[in-house]
């Protein structure tokens, strides 16, 4: 609302007032102090710039019984527009309709534009009947009043330290109301208001400076990720809540190679763009929880508060990639490389610093020139280097399909009748050729990668049996399963599918799980077998005599069998020890009612001893070598 520059308060004379005009004057002054005085509790209130205007025009209207009230500012745009703000009891729309300017035009010609100007509160007693409010420009106010129900307004600058920032405008429904005290007393709220508006701001700045200073403190200015301090508080936290969670982390510490030659020969400007580059492609690679801090100069790091080695790895292996594609920087194409370290905590290191030194020892072991990664190994760097390229490698094996199905046969003794076989990964390596395969099953449950490796080997197992059962070839054949694998939560069910899958009978499928593996975590293993042994399938224990456990441990197990470990069978036939324990624990298992195989039967003497000992079932060289599944069949013509 705005109108005609009228006089501004002071300029007329004060005549002999009657009676009636005091009491209303009066109460005039009783509503504005009552105004003035809410005004204050709003202002103490206030937190918020935009609700501030917004309680203190309700105020007006509310406590105060004015008409309507508003509040503009003063834009400084090259029409001196003015914005409104807030507005109870009109709406923004119809101020806002007027088009209102604080300039020394025409249209800066209101009451609201003069207050603006002048700094001076400007009232319009009597819109109706004042001949200044008369000409055709006004009609839209003076329809606006007759519909709200108003008669005099006033509009009241906003100063703080002498500038003005916009306008008060408040409209009361009687004439002759804003007498000379309750326009003194109203320029006060607007004073109050106009230094509360200031206080807000001042606020505002004083939060965005601290949070400059924080940034500054915890954030890194050239490419806005967080920094080493800030990581490593970061890190201090996910390790304990990974501590009280028993989880794992990792921590991924990446270096940009050849970065001083790239500075060296085309100036510091494009070193800061070629890391620019690297640090979005990067920040666009991880997920929201995990943290990409930039803490050397050429260097950032990388936390994962939920990773074991699995997810670390692979994640290495796609930023490879991804930081492998060529950078635009000053014009030219480069073949940025980034060598990438992983350490794991609690494997690695159980607190930061050392976790985060660890994973930068590692990164040294990579060549970031040519781009790579590499876990963390401590010490023995030679043989581990070795070792972590077959992690690597052992990812795309899978992919490839480098491993191949060999299969053992076992043999019933007594009746010298094939009975089954035992599913064997080998891994045939393109430059390395055969790898151990005892090596690369231990590297891989190091490392936590085993779980793609067993689900290979169930599928290719499944697939063969079915091939077998085809051929009408009925031999069950055993998979064995890690310790790791008890722990997958998909696992039961995983097989469960292959089931369907395939339609495959029970009976064809057996689990090998080494002593040690159910050692681990007893409580764990029971749940695991218990789930297995749901679907029929039998279950031996591997490698027994290895484990320490007692016979009658493993009874309380739903297991079928035990393999007595070929380091006691193998020299039986020598060592008094030896053959003492393969004794005992024929006659142990068979008194729990336990099938007993002997592994490691690589000599007739050590058949007839077994065979002596009653033991039921014979797997070893001296029956045959481990070969490729497929051949079973044609050797089992031979065998007969
Ligand atoms: P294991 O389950 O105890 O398998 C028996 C190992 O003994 C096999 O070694 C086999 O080739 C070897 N062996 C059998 N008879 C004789 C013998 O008469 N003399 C000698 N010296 N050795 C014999 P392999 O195939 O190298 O496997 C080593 C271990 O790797 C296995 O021990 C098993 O624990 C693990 N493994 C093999 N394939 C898999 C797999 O698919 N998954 C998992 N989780 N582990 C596997
Ligand atoms: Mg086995
Ligand atoms: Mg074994």
């Amino acid at each position: 609302m705005a109108y005609p520059a009228g006089d501004p308060i002071g300029g007329g004379a004060n005549p002999v007032l009657a009676n009636g005009q005091v009491e209303q004057e009066l109460a005039r002054a009783s509503r504005a102090l009552r105004t003035l005085s809410a005004g204050n509790r709003t202002l103490l209130r206030a937190s918020d710039e935009q609700e501030l205007l917004h309680n203190m025009c309700r105020v007006i209207v509310e406590t105060g019984g004015y008409r309507c009230a508003s509040v503009a500012y003063a834009e400084h745009d090259e029409k001196k527009s003015v914005r409104w703000m807030a507005a109870v009891g009109t709406e923004t729309e119809f101020l806002e309709s007027l088009h209102y300017s604080w300039a020394d035009t025409e249209l800066g010609a209101n009451a609201t534009g003069s207050a603006i100007r002048s700094g001076k509160p400007v009232v319009g007693r009597n819109i109706l009947t004042e001949p200044s409010y008369a000409g055709p420009g006004y009609a839209p106010l003076r329809a606006h009043a007759i519909q709200h129900g108003y008669a005099a307004a006033t509009a009241f600058p906003l100063r703080v330290e002498g500038e003005v920032l916009g306008a008060l405008v408040m409209a009361a429904a009687e004439p002759d109301a804003f007498d000379v005290e309750e326009v003194k007393l109203l320029q006060e709220l607007a004073d109050d208001l106009a230094y509360g508006i200031a206080n807000l701001r001042t606020r505002a700045q004083h939060r965005a400076a601290q949070a400059t200073i924080a940034r500054l403190a915890y954030y890194d200015a050239l490419t806005g990720l967080p920094n080493r301090t800030l990581l490593l508080e970061g890190l201090q936290e996910a390790m304990q809540a990974a501590r009280q969670q028993h989880h794992s982390l990792a921590l991924l510490h990446l270096e940009v190679g050849r970065f001083h030659e790239i500075n060296k020969v085309l100036g510091y400007r494009a070193g800061d763009e070629l890391l620019l580059t690297l640090g979005r492609r990067l920040a666009g690679a991880v997920q929201e929880s995990e943290t990409l801090a930039r803490v050397g100069e050429a260097e950032f790091a990388l936390l994962l508060p939920h990773g074991g080695a699995e997810y670390a790895i692979g994640l290495a292996q796609r930023l490879v990639r991804t930081l492998r594609e060529p950078v635009e920087v000053a014009g030219l194409t480069l073949d940025a490389r980034v060598g990438i370290g992983i350490a794991l905590f609690p494997g690695h290191a159980t607190d930061a610093d050392a976790l985060i030194r660890r994973a930068n020892a590692a990164m040294h072991q990579t060549k970031p020139v040519r781009g790579g990664y590499a876990m963390y190994t401590g010490g023995q760097e030679q043989e581990h280097t070795r070792e972590l390229a077959l992690m690597g490698d052992l990812h795309r094996a899978i992919e490839n399909n480098e491993l191949s199905l060999y299969c053992q046969p076992k043999v019933e003794i007594a009746s010298r009748r094939v009975c089954g076989a035992e599913a064997l990964v080998r891994w045939q390596h393109p430059r390395h050729g055969m790898i151990s395969t005892t090596e690369f099953i231990r590297l891989a449950e190091q490392a936590g990668t085993i779980t793609p490796l067993t689900n290979w080997m169930l599928e290719a197992a499944f697939s063969q049996s079915y091939a077998w059962h085809e051929a009408g070839l009925e031999r069950a054949l055993a998979v064995n399963l890690s310790a790791h694998d008890l722990y997958d939560p998909g696992l039961v069910d995983r097989i469960r599918g292959l089931f369907s899958t395939w339609g495959i009978a029970p009976a064809l499928i057996q689990f090998e799980l080494t002593e040690s593996a159910l050692m681990a975590d007893p409580d764990g293993a029971l749940e695991t077998l218990t789930r297995l042994k749901q679907l029929d399938v039998e279950l031996l224990i591997d490698d027994y005599g290895t484990g320490y456990s007692s016979l009658s441990y493993l009874q309380k197990l739903p297991v079928d069998g035990v393999k007595i470990d070929q380091s006691f069978v193998m020299p039986m036939v020598e060592s008094g020890n030896s053959a003492v324990i393969v004794c005992s624990t024929i006659e142990l298992g068979h008194r729990l009612g336990l099938k007993v195989v002997a592994e490691g039967v690589d000599s007739p003497a050590i058949w007839a001893r077994l065979a002596g000992l009653g033991c039921d079932v014979a797997q070893g060289y001296l029956i045959s070598m481990p070969m490729p599944a497929a051949q079973l069949q044609g050797w089992e013509t031979h065998w007969a």
